[in-house]
């Protein structure tokens, strides 16, 4: 090959390079995803779109996030200001982004997809300390630039992938993204022009007196991103309207781009349309063009097949979240993201009822949850709500409704049981109450000297063993099973064989029996609690089975009246 590199997707024999049949040093290529005008305008559905219709051409992509925050993780962030923390396999607390990543690519990522301003300046500082930097000025160009750029093909070289689609958080302007955006500029000058194509999404907003579709705001930061010294090869506009032609041509013209590069990003029932509509207005072609790409197939079948289920599903069921934050969905995303996912495979609609746990206590309890098919408690920290969980789980045992706790959840149906069951009315966890003569919950051996926050609690991956004749076993079809976790306390196996003796089953363990994993209710329809998140590892094109079970569940329930 002598150095020259064969467009991607083209299988050629190359003499020097170890990796038979590729010469994959040459062929790293990065789509940036930069956002303007304002948050919150999708940056992380069009990145996963973009990830997707990469993927099912055939490439290997890696999707990352760039949060230009100063916390190290998202581990100790408020779920009010940044929603849910998801949690990768290797253990990692990251932005919610990953997950939509994960459940549009339908893929795994780590640890070195999520990428924070706090992780670049600890790696720099830990090197500059142990005298990696000996006698040179640290400085935030180079070295910040340079450990950016460094993390920015992690990622590819680890997965062995072929494409990186990079996504900026915030917004072009921020103080906080200027290094990010400085080492983007770099890499386009160090590689080859066809190696990275920069997409820029921006708000085209429509005044409501006019009725008119404004672009001055995606000029100004257009703008913005140029005197950075970076040019988009293309621009998303979101817009409440079908973008004008004039209207494009003006983006065209005053953002310097072809215009049919300039995308429109209309508001769409679901984010799993996106990349349906990203497909119509070919951005696959634009960024194929760009990158110098073959044209491929883009084999979106599966996806429009279950698409068309979300929007006319045979069933519906009614399912209760039962949480402390509820009036932030994005709290919880992961969950109803997968009751979307185990009904498009089902063919039954989730209409979820968000439920305020603290206003539960007060209410009428079962005016608020009769109406339901199936109630679900999420994880959650702090007392906060969780007496109101507890009357939620009571009326879910003694009613036959179909219930699924959580992480928190499974801790709550414990505390439940013991309290109503066995009649311990001072069962508790640790956690709320470290003095309760019944501490059915209570902080993990391991746990005890932890005092440090972020990535210290029980996180990651691990194994659980299913017992036979449980609806786990019959739901996950296997005797193994992986899961992820995020907790710091645990079931009390001291209290397990009275638990047991009274009816709440032990039907997850970890691989070495220790640990309880799951609980299920004797006599109960369906009654599944799990220590793990389950939701984490649900996909669009592939729901989890749990997930399954209990909407499956739900409908039956709905069905016996
Ligand atoms: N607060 C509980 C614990 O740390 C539950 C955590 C959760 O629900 N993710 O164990």
């Amino acid at each position: 090959m002598n150095g020259a590199c064969a467009p991607l997707g083209v299988i050629v024999s190359c003499q020097n390079c170890s990796l038979k049949g590729r010469c994959h040093s040459n062929v790293l290529k990065f789509v940036f995803v930069t956002g303007g005008v304002l948050s919150g305008l999708g940056k992380g559905v069009i990145s996963s779109s973009i990830g997707l219709l990469l993927k099912l051409q055939g490439y290997k992509v890696s999707l990352q996030k760039i949060d230009p925050y100063v916390n190290v993780d998202a581990g100790t962030m408020n779920p009010y200001e940044h929603g849910e923390v998801f949690v990768t396999c290797d253990g990692k607390e990251t932005d919610l982004d990953i997950g939509r990543y994960e459940r549009f690519l339908d893929e795994e990522l780590s640890a070195s997809n999520y990428i924070t301003t706090g992780q670049v300046y600890w790696n720099v500082i830990r090197k500059e300390r142990s005298g990696k930097y000996l006698g040179q000025t640290v400085q935030i160009i180079p070295h910040i630039t340079d450990e950016i750029k460094r993390l920015i093909r992690l990622p590819l070289e680890e997965k062995d992938a072929e494409i990186g689609v990079i996504e900026i958080g915030g917004t072009v302007g921020d103080i906080e993204s200027l290094p990010f955006l400085e080492a983007l500029r770099q890499m386009k000058d160090e590689l080859p022009r066809e190696d990275t194509f920069f997409i820029h999404v921006t708000l085209v907003p429509r005044l409501t007196t006019s009725n008119e579709l404004k672009t001055k705001p995606t000029q100004h930061s257009v703008k913005e991103l140029r005197a950075i010294g970076i040019q988009p090869n293309a621009i998303v506009a979101r817009c409440d309207l079908p973008l004008p032609e004039p209207v494009r041509h003006k983006i065209a013209l005053f953002c310097d781009v072809p215009l049919e590069n300039v995308i429109e990003d209309p508001d769409l029932p679901s984010i799993y349309h996106a990349p349906l509509v990203m497909f119509e207005h070919e951005l696959h072609h634009r960024i194929a063009e760009g990158l110098h790409l073959e044209k491929r197939a883009v084999p979106l079948n599966e996806w429009t097949t279950l698409i068309r289920r979300t929007e006319s599903p045979e069933h519906r069921v009614r399912v209760g979240i039962v949480g402390k934050y509820v009036e932030l969905r994005d709290s919880y995303i992961s969950i109803s993201e997968a009751l979307l996912h185990a009904g498009a495979c089902e063919n039954i609609n989730a209409d979820i009822e968000w439920i305020s746990a603290e206003d539960l206590i007060s209410r009428d309890v079962e005016a608020r949850l009769s109406n339901l098919d199936g109630i679900v408690i999420p994880g959650g920290f702090g007392h906060r709500g969780v007496e109101g969980k507890l009357e939620a789980v009571e009326y879910a045992r003694t009613n036959g409704i179909p219930y699924f706790g959580l992480c928190l959840g499974l801790q709550c149906a414990v505390i439940e049981f013991a309290r109503n069951v066995l009649g311990w009315s001072e069962a508790n966890t640790t956690e709320n109450d470290p003095d309760t003569p019944y501490p059915v919950i209570a902080l993990l051996e391991e746990q005890i000297q932890v005092t440090q926050k972020g990535g210290t609690m029980r996180l990651g991956v691990y194994e659980t063993t299913l017992a036979p004749n449980s609806i786990s076993r019959q739901c996950y079809g296997q005797e193994t099973i992986v899961e992820r976790h995020r907790h710091r306390y645990e079931f009390n196996s001291a209290f397990r064989d009275q638990l047991e003796t009274a009816g709440l089953r032990v039907t997850g363990t970890s691989a070495d029996g220790q640990l309880v994993e799951i609980v299920e209710l004797e006599g109960h329809p369906w009654f599944v609690a799990v220590q793990f998140h389950p939701e984490f590892t649900s996909r669009f094109l592939s729901p989890h089975p749990l997930f399954r079970g209990f909407i499956q569940s739900c409908l039956e329930r709905q069905s016996s009246f």
